[in-house]
């Protein structure tokens, strides 16, 4: 099919819930993806956060195989041996002690608040159900999860939100203290804000949260469903911050491409998830949990956290050097989660930069967003560097 036909046939079937879109890919290697039309594009925006090592790596499309003709799907009525050996394996390289598996990073955030609930719950605190967290967040698309995100953008039609949800502004320890009380049972927060556009905290920002969380018996929540895998140039990211949360979430690249999310506690947190209490059908079966372990086998054994910050920083180096000539404000992020940071609407330059072959996205209106896969090499900044520039000089 063409872009076309193909864009004729969603119109028609499938929700609007994404709005119009110019572009259909068909096919990806490595970085690089392919459009119905046979279009070639340098792909930097990593279907966000998803396609840490690129598009149709190789180890990981050998698992999926494998796996695919071995066992598909059982259910949580069994035990199963990839999910048991990825729980082993993202706890190994942690400091949490547990997982639980599910498909998607709303519904980790949405397990972890349950969590927090139940943990009060079993010790005596029932009425402890207030979770703090941040402006400008983002958790997901659930009931729960929009709550949580401290955005009225995404509440708007959906009201009821839920109770039990106090909102502070981001990388504010004080205000935070300040909304502590004794219904708080847990603080959730981001690593560093993606949506939100790429807002990085102060250097003492997640060990100050830390604090309040151990002075006042609340939980530290890490919603690291976008920096988790190497992004931030750690594994995890909260390991480059020095902290250890309560709990941890993730999903996005954590299978390489298949829809998985988890959450990892404490043991004596995770104690309080009993049989019954909570389940996800889905949750780390058999096929997405052989993804996942190869994934992230291949982020050690190719040392992609390490390269993550090279290439991140030689990013952000040469997009600086191009300040002088155009309306550039900053370029902030850690790692390869990087805004550019435009003093004009920057929606007409990410257009551009499609046109021109390189695929990133506009956040918050100012903000271009870069998400690239972690494999990335100097050839590949160099080349979507040289597309942004000629796009800049294209629009402005
Ligand atoms: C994408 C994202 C989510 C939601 O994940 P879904 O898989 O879309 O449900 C939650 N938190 C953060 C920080 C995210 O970036």
């Amino acid at each position: 099919m063409t872009t076309a036909e193909i864009k004729e046939m969603a119109t028609e079937y499938v929700m609007n819930t994404y709005g119009e879109r110019d572009l259909a890919f068909v096919r990806g290697e490595g970085p690089y993806l392919w459009d119905a039309d046979g279009k070639k594009y340098l792909d930097f925006l990593g279907g966000l956060a998803v396609n840490g090592l690129g598009h149709c790596h190789p180890n990981v499309v050998a698992a999926i195989r494998e796996q695919a003709g071995k066992l598909l799907h059982v259910s949580n009525l069994y035990y199963i041996e990839p999910q048991a050996k990825l729980a082993k394996l993202l706890i190994d390289n942690s400091d949490l002690d547990q997982c639980f598996f599910c498909n998607s990073g709303a519904e980790a955030n949405e397990a972890a608040i349950k969590l927090a609930r139940k943990y009060a719950t079993d010790r005596g605190n029932p009425h402890a159900h207030e979770i703090i967290t941040m402006e400008n967040s983002f958790h997901g698309r659930t009931m729960a999860t929009i709550t949580a995100t401290a955005q009225t953008k995404y509440h708007i039609g959906f009201e009821p939100m839920l109770p039990g949800f106090t909102y502070v502004p981001f990388d504010d320890l004080e205000a935070t203290q300040a909304a502590v009380n004794e219904n708080t049972c847990a603080i959730l927060v981001e690593a560093i804000q993606s949506e939100g556009g790429v807002n990085v905290p102060s250097e003492d920002y997640i060990q100050g949260l830390r604090s309040i969380c151990d002075a006042h018996g609340l939980l530290l929540i890490l919603d690291e469903v976008q920096t988790a895998m190497g992004r931030l140039g750690t594994f995890y990211g909260y390991q480059s911050y020095g902290v250890v949360p309560d709990v941890l979430t993730m999903a996005k690249s954590l299978g390489g491409g298949v829809p998985i999310g988890a959450m990892l506690a404490k043991k004596h947190i995770a104690d309080s998830f009993v049989p019954g209490t909570h389940a996800a059908t889905f949750g780390g079966n058999p096929l997405v949990t052989a993804a996942a372990c190869t994934s992230i086998q291949t982020i050690f054994d190719e040392n992609l956290a390490a390269n993550a910050i090279e290439m991140g920083n030689y990013l952000a180096y040469e997009i600086s050097q191009l300040k002088d000539k155009f309306p550039i404000e900053e370029v902030r992020g850690k790692g390869l989660l990087r805004g550019l940071v435009m003093s004009v609407d920057a929606k007409p330059l990410a257009a551009k930069c499609a046109d021109n072959g390189l695929i990133t996205i506009c956040t918050n209106d100012y903000v271009i967003r870069f998400l690239p896969p972690l494999n990335i090499t100097i050839d590949h900044v160099d080349e979507a560097v040289a597309i942004l520039k000629k796009s800049m000089v294209e629009v402005f």
